[in-house]
């Protein structure tokens, strides 16, 4: 192992640096190559024959989805700095889980904070978690807590059966929110879907008001959408917010990538309210471009969360002030370095600039299907994201004949096969959306 660690700068500058530069020519997805059949495991060759074996078998059936033309989902490729931010992280393998040893944790605080300035949200606090899935889970936990101060108990203590029966309320819920559900001991079935308003994603809020004021006083929660991921609708997060001055609920909202619709001054309006919810979800692994997995829950009520996720355990140090007391890890990587890197190096205007960018290219390709025959959109194209079909294709044809060049999901939409193409990556260029344009044609 001593001889490795001597040859790692070496590695790191031929071999990483030359999978780096060859990015913008992988395929962009691997879609009919099957993976190598699982070997027993072999006699120890030391990092070289391990590098030789994974050069050889694996790495050719990995995607280039840190790529330009990787539209698939909702996913951001990694900036330099964020990059450099992660390959340190395993350098220093710091465990940010208690402050008894290191900064590391006051350097997260610092991450949050400054993602709290950009994306206006004054009066939060963030803690980093592993994705959307994890911070909308730890945002309705608190929410569920929050029902218990509400109904004078305690639910971290008495358990979420002394609660009864709940309400959430959502319009266009990602499908993270259902696990969270599930997760959390609220159920699946205790969601209610709010009517949306014609043709759109977004909750009809006079809807939402008649469903609340049919609870009769009881609370509950609302799951408010700042980007949906088929048509990139937002709730109206102010008109929703204001109508907890008539009825008792939690608004948690899930803005996983469209918080980032902020550094856009022609998009923020969309989330000028996202400050008012009672705790946000927002992930980095994919608009800010840090690798995964990386994604922050804010909230409002701290109090709260601690109720929760209090770990008690006297060798972390003082509850309260500990990490390991605000998320459900205890242990866990130093997660915010990446996105320190990146917004320090970058800053606001920096990533403003990829959002802004992403945006163009979004109504770019949605303009170019649009004009061309045989293809439509399924909606109008409102953030980075389009959504489109074909009248003969199906979306699996479409996608394998698309690949390796470009790479789109399938996806529903109200009732209607199609494809989406997502735009989050700082690398994409206007040609690559030229190119995808050509490949999905073919
Ligand atoms: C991606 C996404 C999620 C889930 O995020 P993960 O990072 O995959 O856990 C939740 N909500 C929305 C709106 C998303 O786009």
């Amino acid at each position: 192992m001593h001889d490795d660690l001597d040859r790692l700068p070496g590695l790191l500058s031929h071999h990483a640096a030359a999978l780096l530069a060859g990015l913008e020519d992988r395929p962009a997805a691997v879609v009919d190559r099957p993976p190598p059949p699982r070997r027993p495991l072999p006699a120890p060759t030391g990092l070289d024959g391990a590098l030789a074996e994974f050069t050889e078998r694996w790495e050719p059936g990995l995607s280039g989805s840190a790529g330009p033309r990787y539209l698939g989902f909702v996913t951001g490729g990694v900036t330099p700095a964020a990059l450099a931010g992660d390959w340190l992280t395993g350098v220093l393998d710091q465990n940010p889980t208690s402050r008894l040893d290191s900064s590391a944790p006051a350097l997260e605080d610092e991450t949050t904070g400054w993602l709290a300035e950009i994306l206006g949200l004054p009066s939060h606090t963030g803690m980093l978690v592993s994705g959307a899935t994890m911070s909308n889970a730890t945002g309705l936990a608190i929410a569920r807590e929050w029902l218990g101060e509400r109904a004078g108990i305690s639910v971290a203590d008495d358990g979420v059966g002394a609660l009864g029966e709940i309400t959430v309320f959502s319009a266009a819920p990602h499908a993270s929110v259902h696990k969270a559900l599930s997760l959390l001991g609220i159920g699946r079935k205790r969601l209610r879907t709010v009517p949306a308003l014609p043709g759109r994603e977004a909750a009809d809020v006079t809807a939402l008001d008649e469903a609340l004021t049919a609870l009769d006083g009881r609370p509950a929660i609302v799951v408010a959408n700042a980007g949906t991921v088929n048509t990139v609708d937002f709730d109206d997060l102010g008109a929703i917010s204001a109508l907890r001055d008539r009825h008792p609920f939690w608004l948690h909202v899930d803005a996983a990538f469209g918080a980032f619709a902020a550094l856009s001054p022609a998009h923020a309006g969309l989330v000028a309210a996202l400050d008012q919810a009672d705790s946000v979800c927002v992930d980095l692994h994919k608009w800010l471009n840090v690798p995964y997995d990386s994604a922050v829950q804010f909230t409002r009520r701290r109090d709260l969360q601690l109720r929760v996720f209090r770990n008690d355990a006297p060798y972390l140090g003082a509850p309260g002030d500990v990490p390991a007391d605000l998320t459900p890890e205890n242990s866990r990587r130093f997660r915010a370095l990446p996105a320190w890197f990146t917004l320090r190096a970058y800053g606001r205007d920096g990533h403003r600039a990829v959002v802004e960018r992403n945006i163009a290219q979004a109504h770019r390709l949605g303009a170019l299907l649009e004009t061309t025959p045989g293809w439509r959109l399924l909606a109008p194209v409102r953030l980075n994201v389009v959504c489109f079909a074909h009248e003969t294709r199906s979306p699996d044809e479409i996608i394998r004949r698309a690949s390796p060049e470009v790479f789109v999901t399938p996806t529903t939409l109200w009732g209607s096969p199609g494809l989406r193409a997502a735009f989050s990556n700082w690398r994409t260029s206007d040609d690559d959306v030229e190119r995808a344009h050509r490949a999905l044609l073919q």
